[in-house]
């Protein structure tokens, strides 16, 4: 298995720490309002990444913080009156939210900040006993100057960074590229007591803290979008590296951004649309999928086309889905066909299949992976039918459902669960069957308004009854 990293800038094998297991650390979203499909990308890619490594038989343990104290946290709860906790609480419940409907497995641990206080009060003590940091009135500073490899991740260069920075330097600091590990408190803002008075932690200290407490000191995988290379994932090596002295993370990986007319989707430019609102328009499998459409580290425009243009190919899967289930549950021929038996149609499966792994294997190509599935919709599509035995059409299911599953893209969302079932369904298709057996037409056309009406098309072939969402 390939997959690049960002600290080497190349693709590389991945080699485990550990026989067998993974330790995956993503940096999860800053909880002030409800994510956009931006944030959704490294929710769902990783998740998928973590999903085949799980089908590769690794066990992995998989940490996403959420950052629940921050400056626009705060200027939230200010704006609405009410505290900073409150709005934290709300909104990590609302990202809780989202990313189930993405079908994005619960994380193995997902640390908050503000539970994490003790800990990072003493990786910041540990830093400046060791003289990576420092403290002036009430703010510590990280001294960039004291870790030699800064900016190895990022490709930057201390000297040019200073040269570079825009910013006045702040008289507090040694360097211009020193970074805050510890505030002090402003009025009215929440607070903790700490050594150096009451304050709070700066942004990058919490994961670095957060990894060493729930994976060790030497994780395998640590991932997020691209914009966290620099500087927060830079900063988070240093004081991981400095505090510990071994190497943080072996391998970086970054997702691309998702952006609206070329330019990154983001909440301070206000031109972003979160999942929740999308949602109203195309299901949350929809969302999963047009983001898995693309390769992982690869932009993605966002657009209400592309996100049609999504639907109907996901469509497509779904339905062979629901025709291989419909067929299974009618089909009076139990084992498997002589004639069934001479088809080459398994074996193409399994070329597809490893051509699937293939991609995968490749940094995670989901896209191409995505392509292999539809070869096999097309193949199952041209021989199963109503002649079909049970046996062959299970096999051709468990087929497609396994890879659809590393991808997570075949689930019931909630709006379908809301709404009916797929036994129901199959339910109610039965009806209507003996209905017109019977000659009761006026049932039968009945049966099928009231599909309708709950977005399911019936249409009847000479397979049977086939069945899909609108
Ligand atoms: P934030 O809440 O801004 O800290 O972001 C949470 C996660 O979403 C981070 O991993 C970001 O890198 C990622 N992210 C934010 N905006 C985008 C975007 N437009 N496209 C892709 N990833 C993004
Ligand atoms: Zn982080």
């Amino acid at each position: 298995m390939k997959l690049y990293n960002t600290l080497t800038r190349q693709k590389e094998d991945f080699l485990p720490l550990e026989e067998k297991k993974v330790k995956m650390y993503v940096c999860g979203p800053t909880v002030y309002d409800f994510i956009h499909i931006g944030n959704a990308r490294p929710y769902v890619v990783f998740d998928t990444i973590r999903r085949y490594f799980e089908y590769k038989g690794y066990d992995v343990n998989y940490v996403q913080n959420f950052t629940d104290v921050d400056d626009k946290i705060i200027n939230r709860a200010n704006s609405e009156g009410v505290d900073a906790i409150a709005i934290a609480d709300r909104y990590v419940e609302e990202a809780l939210k989202d990313a189930k409907a993405l079908n994005v497995k619960e994380p193995t641990y997902a640390p908050r900040v503000t539970q994490e206080i003790k800990e990072i009060i003493e990786m910041i003590q540990t830093l400046i006993e060791q003289k990576n940091a420092y403290e002036v009135d009430g703010t510590v500073f990280f001294d960039t100057k004291s870790f030699k490899e800064y900016g190895k991740l990022s490709g930057k260069k201390l000297d040019e960074l200073e040269i570079g920075s825009r910013i006045k330097l702040d008289e507090a600091k040694k360097n211009e590229t020193d970074f805050v590990l510890w505030k002090p408190k402003k009025e009215g803002e929440i607070a903790w007591q700490s050594p150096w008075g009451e304050g709070r932690p700066g942004w990058h200290i919490e994961c670095s803290v957060m990894a060493k407490k729930y994976l060790g000191e030497e994780i395998d995988i640590h991932a997020g979008g691209e914009d966290l290379i620099f500087p927060h994932h830079e900063n988070e090596i240093a004081q991981s590296e400095c505090c510990n002295h071994k190497t943080f993370a072996k391998y970086w990986l970054h997702n691309g951004f998702i952006n609206i007319d070329n330019e990154k989707m983001s909440k301070s430019k206000g031109n972003f649309f979160t999942v929740r609102d999308i949602a109203k328009e195309v299901p949350y499998d929809v969302i999963r999928f047009f983001i898995l459409c693309g390769h992982y580290r690869a932009p993605i425009n966002f657009s209400r086309e592309a996100m049609e243009a999504s639907k109907k190919s996901l469509d497509r899967i779904k339905n062979c889905v629901n025709n291989l289930n419909h067929l299974i549950n009618n089909t009076t021929i139990q084992n498997i066909t002589e004639e069934e038996a001479s088809l080459d149609v398994v074996k193409n499966i399994e070329s597809y299949k490893n051509a699937f792994e293939d991609e995968m294997d490749n940094d995670f190509n989901t896209s191409n992976a995505i392509t292999c599935i539809f070869e096999i919709v097309r193949l199952i599509n041209s021989v199963a039918n109503d002649k079909s035995s049970k046996q062959f059409l299970q096999k051709l299911l468990d087929e497609i459902t396994s890879l659809c599953d590393v991808l997570g893209i075949l689930y019931e969302t909630e709006q379908q669960s809301l709404d009916i079932d797929e036994s129901q369904i199959e339910e109610l298709i039965a009806k209507r069957q003996e209905a017109k057996k019977n000659k009761d037409y006026k049932l039968a056309d009945e049966i099928r308004d009231s599909l309708k009406e709950k977005g399911i098309i019936l249409r009847d072939t000479s397979a049977g009854v086939v069945w899909s969402r609108e």
